[in-house]
């Protein structure tokens, strides 16, 4: 049931496409290819929005991908992708190019386990497995293009749009669903969900992501959505880590927490993620994920760890005030190794052991500990603070403390001042401490 959608119809501005792409998708048809932009690019330029990123499905295999430009690296091992780079620095873009894949559901998958080959696709070569619980563990065997879109997850993120022919290639109604407005797992939602769990937080995403423009979840894609929350408890912690970022950083984190709630997944999908939801009405939490969707919005990069800091931020807080507080006539710890100690304990109950996290764990450490040095303003540290660093990230969170009342706005106002200022200024600024 494949449909060949002309430009009429979807109309799609193929200015909005970017020029990288372009040469990707140019490139491999000269080189006598299929080539197509694919998934939420096309979703996105059908909807009008601007995507974020350029996707490009192909024929090609990785290696015969990577031969074709200068800059192309291939990525991963679970799924095996290039990604083609363009420009350098802090401007370079990167053109992720999939090779398409074959859609195998439990019974074929295990018995391409068991035996390397596979009938399924002249180019199919490497192994693919599924756990216990049906899911695809390994998802590296090439198919043709329409098994590609039947493995991909919602019907409007399955599309294959070539901007030479301005052709749209449809085989689940993407463009039906997208002028009604309606997410829709492609396929029976429940085996869906079964086959990748973390296809129930992307549900939750997109819903969000949609809703401004008035989508709702289709009635059987919604249906076993809360009934498959248990099957999340399989799912690499890594992976569903990931995911939480996702639902908190494309833009949307509001509206994603509103989504969580009324789907009845304000709790259970991942541990921090429970917490996030749980304080997305504190004025703290509430004003930095406010934060993060206005930097997206404004296309301005967002870490992680400013905004999970700031999650933590009343745990390390609290904990640090418990042991200012005198006992007894035990003398209380001095403030930084105080801070120190609450550090380590909310990491301890609260991160565990996403493992690989070692860099956003040092980044929120670093912007926390840098609190206590904002209160001093004498000497040589504030000239040694504002050289660090991370001084922007630490100073930004001690302005939203200040934000909320937690410190005095004076002090945010006197760093702010001090940062931009000359040497002199400065050098008068601490003087006027004394
Ligand atoms: P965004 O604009 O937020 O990046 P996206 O649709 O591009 O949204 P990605 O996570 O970048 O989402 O994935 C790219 C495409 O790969 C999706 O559009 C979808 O077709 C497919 N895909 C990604 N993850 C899954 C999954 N877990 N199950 C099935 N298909 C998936
Ligand atoms: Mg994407």
């Amino acid at each position: 049931k494949r449909e060949d959608v002309p430009v009429e119809v979807h109309g799609i501005d193929r200015k909005l496409v970017d020029e990288r792409a372009l040469d990707v998708v140019h490139t491999l048809k000269k080189a006598g290819y299929e080539a197509y932009v694919v998934g939420g690019a096309v979703r996105d330029l059908l909807l009008g929005l601007r995507p974020k990123d350029f996707d490009v499905a192909t024929n090609a295999t990785p290696e015969q991908v990577k031969s074709l430009f200068r800059r192309a690296f291939i990525i991963g091992r679970r799924f095996r992708i290039v990604h083609v780079i363009y420009g350098r620095g802090r401007e370079h873009e990167v053109i992720e190019v999939s090779t398409m894949r074959a859609y195998l559901d439990s019974a074929d998958a295990e018995q391409v386990k068991g035996n390397e080959r596979t009938s399924k696709g002249e180019l199919s070569g490497m192994k693919h497995a599924v756990d216990a619980s049906g899911r695809v563990l390994r998802d590296n065997v090439w198919g043709p293009i329409e098994q590609d879109a039947a493995r991909r997850d919602f019907s409007i993120n399955a599309m294959y749009y070539d901007p030479e022919s301005q052709i749209v290639v449809d085989f689940h109604h993407g463009i039906r669903d997208s002028k009604k407005k309606t997410l829709r797992m492609i396929g029976d939602a429940a085996t869906r969900y079964r086959e990748d769990p973390v296809r129930i937080i992307r549900a939750v995403r997109f819903a969000a992501k949609l809703n401004a423009l008035g989508f709702k979840i289709d009635a059987k894609t919604l249906e076993p959505l809360v009934a498959s929350r248990n099957l999340l408890a399989d799912v690499p912690q890594s992976r569903l880590f990931d995911e939480m970022l996702k639902l908190l950083q494309t833009g949307h984190s509001l509206a994603s927490i509103e989504q969580l709630k009324a789907t009845g997944l304000a709790t259970g999908i991942y541990p921090l993620l429970d917490v996030v939801v749980e304080r997305a009405n504190d004025p703290f939490v509430k004003m930095a994920l406010q934060d993060t969707d206005r930097r997206v919005g404004e296309g301005k990069p967002v870490a992680p760890s400013f905004l999970l800091a700031c999650v933590l931020w009343a745990d390390v807080h609290k904990g640090w005030n418990k042991r200012l507080q005198p006992r007894g006539n035990q003398r209380p710890p001095p403030p930084f190794a105080a801070l120190q100690d609450a550090v380590d304990e909310a990491f301890d109950n609260r991160i565990g052991d996403v493992s690989g996290r070692g860099k956003l764990g040092t980044d929120m450490r670093e912007i926390w500990m840098m609190q206590p040095r904002f209160e001093k303003r004498v000497g040589t540290s504030p000239f040694s603070l504002v050289d660090q660093g991370r001084f922007r990230a630490g100073f930004d969170f001690m302005r939203l403390r200040a934000q909320v009342g937690e410190i005095e706005e004076e002090l945010a106002h006197w760093w702010e001042t001090f940062q931009h200022a000359s040497d002199d200024v400065r050098e008068d600024m601490v003087d006027a401490q004394r």
